[in-house]
């Protein structure tokens, strides 16, 4: 019961811009959190200082500090980082009079591109259902929150997030930080200290990854094409070399990136199956990859990626290229075959 009732108390963090503009639309269970508002520019750092007043006890500042560390080191994207500067235009304030709800034990302000600001509640305040205790002051063992990850939640609405949207069994709670409903020492999540990946993937969707070989996050499926080609074209003997270029399909600002660093294999046809021939291996231009071998004549080729559990980018094929000449020995029978999803499958 008691954690019903946090849960039903401590809405974290609606801010201002929040509790007026996000309704029920785009609801997606297990998917990146939605966007909260529109993107600060690439690779800003955003400053904050002590609020006049309202400057938090040092065990406070050190964890809001961690967290805008956190939220910094974790944001596998081009989005803001966060600094603490004396002289920054924005606050970060503690126990002052706040604009959160009034249930709320944090909340932020957003106002791309001129600034915001991030409020926590006194240790001690009261609720209709009971008495907030921050962890970092109080060193409860239980039914504390962690102002580390409060702080985390906020700068993640700062950024753009709206609350994760969690499965009805929450098993998914841990994929993000930005949540309605903070969860208390010792609930699962309750001292992140590191954005979750559906809270990366919306930031990588809305900020764009900082290098072309940065993984997508788990929470994405980005679909991507290969294009394969060889040189010299229809070759029938000899060496030749195959060029494959990889690129995304979707996702916002990874629409159209260059994925370089992933697994890239060539698949020659033998009989009805695919068999793999070599990796490629990445080529000076982003994005692209290659691979020389012995041509055999006659034969079909075509670069693949297969997803793994780790990056949230789709397995796909190429077209098939098919060299020159007339095939002998193992060759492709008949009329070309569905490509084998089997052999494509998600996480193999
Ligand atoms: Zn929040």
């Amino acid at each position: 019961m008691t954690r019903h009732l946090l849960r039903m108390a401590v809405t974290a963090a609606a801010t201002l811009i929040l509790i007026a503009g996000l309704g029920p639309s785009a609801v997606f269970a297990d998917a990146p959190d939605p966007v909260l508002g529109p993107a600060w520019p690439q690779d800003m750092t955003l400053e904050f200082r002590w609020a006049s007043g309202g400057v938090p006890p040092a065990a406070i500042r050190t964890a809001m500090l961690e967290g805008a560390a956190d939220a910094t080191a974790s944001r596998a994207s081009r989005a803001p980082s966060f600094a603490f500067d004396a002289a920054a235009a924005n606050d970060a304030a503690y126990g002052l009079a706040m604009p959160c709800a009034s249930n709320a034990i944090a909340c932020a302000y957003r106002a791309v591109p001129t600034g915001f600001d991030v409020w926590l509640r006194e240790n001690g305040h009261k609720y209709d259902w009971g008495t907030l205790r921050w962890c970092e002051v109080t060193g409860f063992a239980a039914g504390c929150f962690s102002a580390e990850t409060l702080m985390l939640d906020e700068l993640g609405h700062v950024d753009g997030l709206a609350h994760h949207v969690n499965l009805p069994d929450e098993s998914d709670y841990t994929d993000s930080v930005v949540q309605a409903g903070s969860h208390a020492k010792p609930q699962a999540g309750w001292n992140a200290s590191a954005f979750g990946v559906c809270d990366t993937a919306t930031l990588q969707t809305m900020y764009d990854v900082p290098s072309w070989s940065t993984p997508y996050s788990s929470c994405l499926d980005i679909p991507a094409t290969l294009t394969l080609s060889m040189t010299p074209a229809g070759a029938a003997s000899g060496t030749v070399t195959l060029g494959a270029a990889f690129r995304a399909t979707d996702g916002g600002r990874l629409n159209g990136n260059p994925l370089s660093g992933r697994r890239v294999v060539l698949q020659l046809r033998t009989g009805l199956d695919w068999t793999d021939a070599g990796v490629m291996a990445g080529a000076p231009t982003a994005g692209n990859y290659t691979l020389s071998v012995l041509v055999r004549p006659g034969t079909d080729y075509r670069a693949v990626y297969r997803a793994t559990a780790s990056e949230g980018l789709r397995s796909t094929a190429s077209a098939v290229i098919t060299s020159g000449g007339t095939c002998t020995g193992v060759c492709p029978l008949g009329p070309t075959p569905a490509r084998p999803a089997v052999t494509l499958g998600r996480g193999r």
